[in-house]
């Protein structure tokens, strides 16, 4: 198995993988299972610093998302989906999917989120029901600073759904403090567990306006709102994934036990572009790094998947290309969650620079010791 260095799934700590084999009950019967779950999605809340209610889902970080459009959308309802990446477009389809009116507002995919250009499109049109952005869009590293976009949303009365799979704890999340109704993670990217479930963080303002829509939602599975009752009535809507569950909290605990985990991303990713860099690769981005992916140009004489071949072939590390625009254009690092530690970015780091030369590319330095040096 090669060491994955991808901006998701990442590798899993040996606490989870153990807290996966404990023997199971049956969720909705065995009333402490009822009382772990809760627990669990008290922690989420507190790491992500909110009163508000979290709830987990039994599906890969795609549901989150989907959850959350399908149980805000009303038929009509006209929807601002921010658009400078993948995900971040991807967003219109759940909107139409479930019968809003997506308001594409896009912007340059190289860029981070403006804010100023942003409040004068809503000085003209404010009119949505809600707005959907992205925290970190992984297929170009793009981060976008929710803590500023979500506020100034709010100020024109928009809900705000966030999806933030890929930089929730790589990344410092403040929900209460931004104001972000809805806030989607995941289990497969900086929390390091297997994938397979997400979550979500909703406001009582996303409560009241989901409740008190006029259609029901679309959506069985998708819908937040079967989970409403669920620990008054002490039955789930349907069963919960245990292992699933118990594999996540131990992910969670390290996370509760490792106050240094967002700053260590920052050093590790800051270290990471000035070493490309140094050696002569160009990021793909001007602006808006996340501190859990880094995004670089493949050289115009490389061939991608080559590269990626031999990275894996000769150094056992699996990093990712990218796909729809991305695709060919660049290689991905995803030094998030358990990837983000010192010797494996060295070693990803030191398969880049043996292979990019295999490959005939010249380097300005050495990557591994560029990186070194340019951590703190
Ligand atoms: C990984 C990821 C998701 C979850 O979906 P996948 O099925 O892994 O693609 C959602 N949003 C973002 C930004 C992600 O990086």
């Amino acid at each position: 198995m090669l060491k994955l260095m991808t901006p998701g799934p990442t590798q899993v700590l040996e606490s989870v993988r153990l807290a996966r084999s404990r023997v199971t009950g049956n969720p909705d019967l065995d009333l402490d299972f009822l009382e772990f779950y809760r627990e669990t999605c008290q922690l989420i809340s507190k790491l992500l610093g909110t009163q508000n209610e979290t709830l987990i889902l039994s599906g890969e970080g795609i549901l989150g998302l989907e959850a959350a459009c399908a149980t805000l959308t009303q038929p009509g309802d006209r929807v601002l989906v921010l658009d400078n990446g993948l995900f971040g477009k991807g967003f219109a389809d759940f909107v139409s999917i479930y019968g809003g009116e997506p308001v594409l507002y896009t912007a340059d995919y190289r860029e981070t989120l403006d804010p100023v250009a942003l409040e004068e499109f809503l000085k003209e049109d404010h009119d949505f029901a809600y707005a959907t952005l992205v925290h970190c869009d992984t297929p170009s590293g793009m981060k976008n600073h929710i803590d500023v976009l979500c506020p100034l949303l709010k100020q024109y009365g928009i809900l705000t759904v966030v999806d933030s799979v890929a930089a929730m704890f790589g990344e410092p999340v403040e929900v209460d403090a931004w104001q972000i109704d809805l806030l989607c993670g995941g289990s497969q990217k900086a929390v390091s567990a297997p994938p397979g479930l997400s979550f979500v963080t909703i406001s009582d303002q996303a409560w009241k306006v989901m409740k008190n829509r006029k259609t029901p939602v679309a959506a069985f599975y998708a819908n937040l709102l079967i989970f409403a009752t669920y620990y008054e009535d002490k039955w789930f809507p349907y069963t919960i994934p245990i292992s699933d569950i118990y594999g996540l909290r131990a992910a969670l605990d390290a996370i509760a036990a490792d106050p240094q985990m967002t700053a260590r991303h920052q050093t590790i990713a800051a270290a990471c572009r000035r070493a490309l860099q140094e050696g002569g690769l160009s990021l793909w981005q001007n602006s808006g790094f996340c501190a859990t992916v880094t995004a670089f140009q493949i050289p115009q004489e490389v061939d991608g998947n080559q590269l990626l071949d031999l990275v894996g072939k000769n150094f056992g590390v699996q990093l990712a290309g990218s796909f729809g625009d991305f695709a060919e254009k660049v290689i991905r690092i995803g030094h998030m969650g358990a990837n983000a530690n010192i010797p494996d970015m060295t070693l990803t780091m030191l398969a880049l620079d043996r292979s990019l030369r295999q490959l005939g590319i010249p380097l300005a330095c050495s990557l591994e010791d560029a990186f070194r040096r340019n951590l703190p």
